[in-house]
């Protein structure tokens, strides 16, 4: 019988790498995603089946997790708007590091409730070192996550009135970071000689909670794709510790992939962002979180007279941004680029930042669900010479991601790359305003000569504009 259950474990875990394998490509992304889920159900039914074997299945506390736990999945998972799914992935890292981190808690209380099942030797070191780590990433990841989800929000109601989650800094916070992961390491040191001192145990968690404050407060600015990968890549850490202590291979296999891949998207983004991790955790880049006082102008032009320039146009690219995301007018969007294709014989491409939006992909998503040909989606560092003989750039609800402050080496978005859109002949800006964006910093792309501002909603603009080039 328990060859069934290592099977089981075994279609699981081969069940995850397909399913990875298929999601690096956003034609078989949502294949990979179902692969994925039919891994976890045969992972949760082998669980109960080994339970069972066991003789310590409760029936009663397994069908009500699976109900509420479900339930409460399904309506996050219909309720979320499309601006919303970052939230709820911090979230869900939070969550995955927290039920690490408990399983691992209950294995030790298991020591403390009944002394005789202590295990000695290399075994106790190596459940004590894991059930440290464990603590201490999974802990650590449910407070950062659920700060980063604040973050991402941009503040939190309380008591009816909003409060701006702050970016905070000072930079004697950085040793004290150093020293509560060295006290963590002591306390785990010192739990191995003593496993059943609950004392040891509480301090590790304490420690961790305050750690994952301190280590995602500072992050602001351009900067938050960064650690929500971190986090992310943190909440599979935890699982696989976890896995050890309980032995089982599932969580090892998948907790491990989580962590490896989350490792590289954060790698990604460190690159992305032009930073080294360490700069990111320990340097604050994101400045103060204040958002810059504007104080300028610019006059407004209309869709008609943005269609009249597109007219003639051999070249425009599409610039998307997070704006695009809010107003949804990514359907919009296609059918902007087929009409002046079809209809002014231009070449229609998209320069796709690696953090515009919310999340990593964001934009890549959005377009391929309006069915964009994937051919059209060229990646920053590949379109950016290509600006110069762009007629035109259409930068739709992009504000960070197209600042030419990235450049100057100081404020927020010092350092970062960005998509060169003012150095195209023309550039068009569709945003309902001339605020900021998400770091904060004003953006002198909006003020040159050469640039057109479209002020309003992303969807009615691009809806606007269509419509004025249908009657060209
Ligand atoms: P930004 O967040 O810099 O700016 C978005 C702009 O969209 C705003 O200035 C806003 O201007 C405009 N906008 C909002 N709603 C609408 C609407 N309905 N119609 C039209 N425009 C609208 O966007 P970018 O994509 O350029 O940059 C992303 C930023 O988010 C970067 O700083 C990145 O680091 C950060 N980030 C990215 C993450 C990721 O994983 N990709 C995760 C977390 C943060 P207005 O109000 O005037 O309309």
């Amino acid at each position: 019988m328990e060859d069934w259950v290592a099977l089981g474990y075994l279609l699981s875990a081969a069940l995850f790498i397909f399913g990875l394998k298929k999601l690096g490509h956003p034609r078989t992304a949502p294949f990979g995603n179902q692969l994925g889920a039919l891994g976890m159900l045969v992972a949760v039914l082998t669980t109960i089946f080994s339970m069972q074997l066991a003789g310590d299945a409760e029936w009663v506390l397994i069908g009500a997790g699976i109900v509420l736990g479900s339930l409460i999945g399904y309506i996050m998972a219909v309720r979320v708007q499309m601006t919303g799914m970052p939230e709820l992935v911090a979230l869900f890292n939070g969550f995955g590091g927290a039920a690490s981190a408990l399983v691992a808690l209950s294995e030790i209380q298991k020591y403390i409730n009944d002394s005789g099942t202590v295990p000695a030797g290399l075994e106790l070191t190596v459940t004590m070192v894991a059930a440290g780590l464990s603590a201490l990433v999974g802990w650590m990841t449910l407070t950062g996550s659920l700060l980063a989800m604040y973050k991402l929000k941009g503040g939190v109601s309380v008591f009816g009135k909003w409060i701006k989650t702050p970016t905070w800094g000072p930079s004697w916070l950085n040793p004290v970071k150093v020293l509560l992961v060295i006290a963590v390491a002591v306390l785990i040191y010192l739990s191995i000689d003593d496993p059943t001192n609950t004392t040891y145990l509480w301090s590790i968690i304490g420690i961790s909670c305050l750690l994952g404050i301190v280590l995602v407060l500072p992050i602001g600015g351009a900067d938050m794709p960064v650690v929500v990968s971190l986090l992310n890549s943190l909440s599979g850490i935890a699982a696989a510790f976890t896995g050890f202590i309980i032995g089982n291979s599932a969580l090892i296999i998948a907790g491990s992939l989580v962590g490896a891949s989350g490792l590289i998207l954060t790698f990604i983004m460190c690159k992305a962002m032009n930073r080294t991790l360490p700069d990111v955790l320990f340097k604050s880049f994101g400045g103060s979180g204040e958002k810059e006082s504007l104080t300028r102008t610019k006059v407004g032009s209309d869709p008609d007279e943005v269609a009249m320039m597109i007219d003639g146009a051999q070249k425009v690219i599409i610039v998307p941004g997070y704006g695009m995301a809010v107003s949804q007018c990514q359907h919009q969007v296609k059918e902007f680029a087929d009409l002046i294709s079809e209809k002014f014989d231009t070449e229609v491409k998209y320069a796709i930042h690696p953090v515009a939006g919310r999340m990593p992909g964001h934009m890549n998503v959005l377009l391929a669900e309006a069915n964009v040909p994937y051919e059209q989606l060229i990646e920053m560092d590949e379109i950016n010479s290509e600006f110069p003989e762009c007629d035109v750039a259409i930068v739709i609800g992009a504000n960070d991601t197209t600042n030419p402050a990235a450049r100057s080496g100081e404020g927020p978005l010092a350092g970062m790359p960005i998509i060169d859109a003012d150095a195209a002949r023309t550039v068009v800006i569709i945003k309902r305003s001339l605020s900021v964006g998400y770091a904060g910093v004003d953006n002198d792309l909006f003020y040159m000569d050469k640039t057109m501002m479209l002020f309003g909603d992303g969807k009615a603009m691009m809806t606007g504009l269509n419509n004025a080039i249908k009657e060209i």
